[in-house]
């Protein structure tokens, strides 16, 4: 099969030096989303379009920062999906707990960055406007919306919690002092307790955005924690097995 150990619901649609980039078919509620929240506001649909893309392309970068770093331990990325809160970079290989910590900073550092870089053009080019004024989206603040999306994008990668990169920054650190299927453990059920909150949260104050990223971490978190068990369970049948064929074993010379 041609989909063979790639993402179900998820179409191809470009590669970016090598690694296929697939789009979740949930990617379009986002998109829906924006388009929703971004017409009939005081900017063109010039503007509207170019900040979709701009935050499509920011998120992009932010994952092609994990498959290079990724790549620089030796593990090639088998594909990007992208999700709407998020992409994702499956590894060929699950890398070591040293090189997660690395491969999973290198994603909100380029958000960062790039924030960064706008905020320095903006207060060159003397086109600062205020927190507030960027509430209401116009052309004029285009740019630096760009880079308040990429802070939030940055911030929110880095909440030490599965699914976020910041979950994978707290389970290589856990995982120097604990087995590494108990680090997971940790790190997901702390990515649904964030979730949960998150998600009572966006329901008191009836913001539903927050409810429905609540609902992606829950199950991205409930994921990860479910194939840490499966690791678990499958290395408690091999040492079963193990066990039962060293009795076998000890079992044929044994003639009383
Ligand atoms: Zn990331």
């Amino acid at each position: 099969m041609a989909n063979e150990g790639l993402t179900g619901g998820s179409v191809g649609v470009f590669k970016v030096f090598g690694v296929p980039v697939r789009l979740h078919f949930t990617f379009l509620l986002l998109i829906v989303f924006l388009l929703f929240i971004g017409i009939g506001g005081k900017q063109s649909g010039a503007s509207t379009a170019l900040y979709i893309l701009a935050l499509f392309g920011s998120v992009l970068l932010h994952e092609l920062g994990h498959t290079f770093v990724a790549a620089r331990f030796g593990i090639h990325t088998k594909e990007i999906v992208m999700y709407p809160i998020g992409g994702v970079s499956r590894p060929e290989r699950a890398p070591k707990a040293g090189e997660e910590l690395w491969i999973a900073l290198a994603g909100p550092a380029v958000n960062i960055l790039i924030a960064a870089g706008i905020t320095f053009w903006s207060w060159r080019e003397n086109q600062f406007t205020s927190l507030t004024a960027l509430l209401e989206p116009t052309d004029a603040n285009l740019a630096q919306r760009i880079a308040v999306g990429n802070l939030i994008l940055g911030a929110f990668n880095l909440l030490p919690a599965y699914p976020m990169d910041g979950g994978r920054v707290l389970r290589s650190i856990l995982a120097r002092f604990r087995p590494e299927d108990e680090a997971t453990r940790i790190t997901a059920a702390t990515g649904q307790a964030l979730a949960v909150g998150l998600g009572l949260f966006g329901l008191l104050s009836t913001n539903f955005m927050l409810v429905f990223i609540a609902m992606f971490v829950y199950l991205g978190a409930a994921q990860e924690g479910a194939a840490a068990g499966d690791a678990r369970l499958q290395r408690a049948l091999d040492l079963l097995r193990a066990n039962q064929v060293a009795e076998a074993e000890n079992a044929v010379p044994c003639s009383c």
